[in-house]
């Protein structure tokens, strides 16, 4: 099942989830929300009665995953909301394309480049510069890659995915 993240957030109880989920900040990038990073699929009542939740990883290897699960649970049970279905959504894959806009302008606050350029390219999150070195097939975790920028020198990470 997929659908717009927000399409069945006109029930009280799901929109409650979706609020607890907002607080659940992603382990490895800590200033945005698995919510602005658009890893969170759906959140949905179904016919057993319970709130289904599905989150696709941003990495099909992600080690992070197993952590997001168990904040998650944590916050929804801070919530009084027990008893939540986590699902895993491997397909469609997570891109970039799913960040909110706030999401990416905080990745990129952080240092983290997210867009590509028109040609494919991709710029430094700080001068934009597309002189960039690709240093590492892994960044800070195993889901990003390390780049340096040549113009500014700055080293940065991107998502592998974009
Ligand atoms: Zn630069």
């Amino acid at each position: 099942m997929v659908e717009a993240p927000r399409a069945s957030g006109a029930q009280p109880l799901v929109r409650r989830v979706w609020q607890a989920l907002e607080t659940v900040m992603d382990p490895e990038i800590p200033v945005v929300s698995i919510v602005e990073l658009g890893i969170v699929r759906h959140v949905g009542l179904r016919e057993d009665g319970r709130v289904h939740v599905g989150i696709t990883p941003t990495y099909s290897g992600c080690p992070a995953t197993e952590w997001i699960h168990r904040s998650i649970r944590e916050a929804l049970f801070g919530q009084g909301l027990a008893g939540v279905v986590l699902e895993t959504v491997l397909w469609p894959a997570w891109t970039t394309e799913w960040l909110s806009e706030e999401g990416r302008r905080k990745l990129e606050a952080y240092g983290i480049a997210v867009e590509r350029t028109p040609s494919g390219q991709i710029a430094c999150p700080r001068c934009a510069s597309q002189a960039v070195e690709r240093l590492s097939e892994f960044g800070s975790t195993p889901c990003k890659a390390h780049y340096r920028c040549s113009a500014c020198l700055e080293p940065f990470d991107t998502f592998k995915c974009i």
